[in-house]
This record gives C-alpha cells, structure tokens and sequence, in this order.
C-alpha cells in the first residue's frame, strides 16, 4: 500500500507529504496501519481519487494472507498483538533490489519472514539499505517515504546534508538464491495466495504448511542460539550473533520478530520444508538431530521444544 499511494502521488506529480495530508484530511482518518490493515475509511477515499475498487485496494495490504491474524483499524494495541501472534512487522519490509531497480512495486508479502527470495530474479531479499544500514522504509509516516516513488531508499537520517539517504538500492548487488530455495519459495507464495501443499504426502491448507513451517523455524533458531555446539553451518553462526545482540533485557523472541538475515530464514525454511515434505519418520529424526543440540535440562527436550516454538501443536507429532 505504501508503494501504490507513492506511484499514485508520482502519476499526479503531487509530493508525498501534501498529498497524505490531503488523503488524511478527505477521510477523516489516520495512515494508522497502512499496509497491514488501513482504515476503510481511507480505502474509501484512495478508491473513489483512483477510481479502484475498495476490493482491489485490500489485495495490497497483509489483511489478504489468511496466515496474518485479523487486525482491527480502530483499536490501537491491535497490531502489536496481532504482530505478536502473526509473524509480521508493520514497520519493515524486506525487497528485491532487481525488482526496486526497475520501478516494479514493492509486494506486500515482502513484509512476511516466510518470503526470502524473489522468484524473478533468483535472488534474496535484503532487509537493510546497504547505505544505511537502516531497516528499509523507516520512515514515521508508516513506510511512505518523503522522496516518493523512486529507487533511492529515501530512509530519513538524524544528520546530513541531505534529508533522507539516496541510496540507490537497485544497484545493490543481488546474491543468487540456491534452486532448492526458490523451489520452496514457490511453495511459500503458493501457500500465501490459498493453494493447498502437500505435507509428507498428504495435503493441507496453505495457512497450515505456513504454520509448521513457523513453527520448526523458530525452534530450530532457538535450538542454533543456544547450542554451545562447534562447527554449526553459517546460518547459525549468524543467528547466534543476532541472538547476542538482541538478548540485552531478555531471550530473543524469534517466534515474535524472525531473525533480519534473509540468507539464515532462507536456510532454515529450506530445513524446515524438507521435514514437512518427506516422510514423518525421517522427518522426525532430523528434528531430533537438531534438538541434540539442545544442552540437557531439568524439563527434558520434548517440552524445551515445546516452550521454544510457536504454536507447538502443529509439530509436536514431529518432536520426540
Ligand atoms: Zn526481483
Ligand atoms: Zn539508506
């Protein structure tokens, strides 16, 4: 959503700030929510200027991934506790350079951990301006950025000469996305838009293949953070350092806010999509390999993993 008002305000010549205050003023509401679920009030007001429909509209925002908890515009803690629950950041977004570089418009699933790569290119998001360094589209006015419609990253900078950092994020350079990735890739987005997966031969929902993927995910992150094991992939290594960096008041909520690195979710979803696609029994001992790695407690393995994952019943056939 942030993407289409800023080609919107670029087709009309209109400068971002103006023009929100102006849609803001015609609805009488905020930009609370934007891209995860915008007021309809605001909907309303971009569909009647655009001449779109309001059903087209909602196609742009997370509220269309079943796998996205429903988020209520008009409560104000809403979206932290969907996010909580949903595995989403109303405040970042990753994005294929490639695809900035040529003008396409920023995909609303790029805001969805599960999604790592970008199928056109074969390359792997980056969640950072390399600039920067700054989460891409920063900004306070919910991922609007004041430049508008271009390739630069328009992040806002605390000092500078210039007001926002013009970074041109298409000539990043791309790092190539492995085949075994882009095939799962396939299956994410195939996943997000409603098909049915096959897991260990037998079909189920999308929404669900998302859920257990998830949900191994984020024990496998927690497992890697605190292994004290040697010799782990560099997946991990990477996980650990972003571990030791975010553990400053408490454990890191991997099941809350995945980790930035797109090249460690890439490889973990990889893990957790081979688990999911074969067999249970050789499902089951690779998870148990990996939880090896779990130093030993009191409260045993199984309900170690149980506590580190999310929604625990989805995999807990897998587990032990
Ligand atoms: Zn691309
Ligand atoms: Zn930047």
């Amino acid at each position: 959503m942030d993407s289409y008002i800023e080609r919107v305000a670029a087709a009309n010549a209109l400068a971002i700030t103006p023009f929100t205050r102006h849609l803001k003023r015609l609805s009488g509401s905020t930009l609370r929510f934007l891209n995860a679920a915008p007021s309809p009030e605001l909907v309303a007001t971009l569909a009647r200027l655009t001449d779109t429909p309001e059903s087209a509209l909602h196609e742009l925002t997370l509220s269309r991934y079943e796998v996205v908890p429903k988020i209520h515009n008009h409560h104000r803690y809403a979206a932290r506790a969907a996010s909580a629950k949903g595995w989403f950041s109303l405040i970042r977004t990753q994005a294929c350079p490639a695809c900035v570089g040529e003008g396409q418009p920023w995909a609303s699933y790029w805001r969805l951990p599960w999604v790592t790569a970008c199928l056109k290119h074969g390359c792997l998001l980056i969640t950072r301006c390399p600039g920067c360094r700054v989460k891409l589209r920063s900004t306070r006015l919910q991922g609007l950025r004041a430049g508008g419609f271009t390739p630069l990253c328009g992040n806002p900078r605390a000092t500078g000469r210039v007001p926002q950092c013009e970074d041109d994020l298409g000539t990043t350079a791309l790092t190539l996305a492995g085949q075994p990735v882009l095939v799962q890739q396939q299956v994410v987005l195939a996943a997000l838009r409603g098909s049915t997966v096959f897991c260990h031969g037998e079909p189920v929902t999308g929404t669900e293949y998302l859920r257990r993927a998830r949900s191994i995910a984020v024990l496998l992150f927690h497992t890697v953070a605190i292994s004290t094991a040697t010799g782990l992939p560099a997946w991990a290594q990477q996980v650990r350092a972003e571990a030791q960096a975010r553990t400053k008041e408490r454990g890191p909520r991997w099941g809350v806010s995945a980790p930035d690195c797109p090249q460690s979710r890439a490889a973990v979803f990889l893990i957790a999509h081979q688990i999911l696609t074969g067999s249970v029994g050789a499902g089951r001992g690779s998870l148990d390999a990996w939880l090896d790695l779990v130093p030993p407690s009191n409260e045993g393995t199984r309900a170690w993993a149980e506590d580190h994952t999310t929604t625990p019943d989805a995999i807990s056939y897998l587990i032990g």
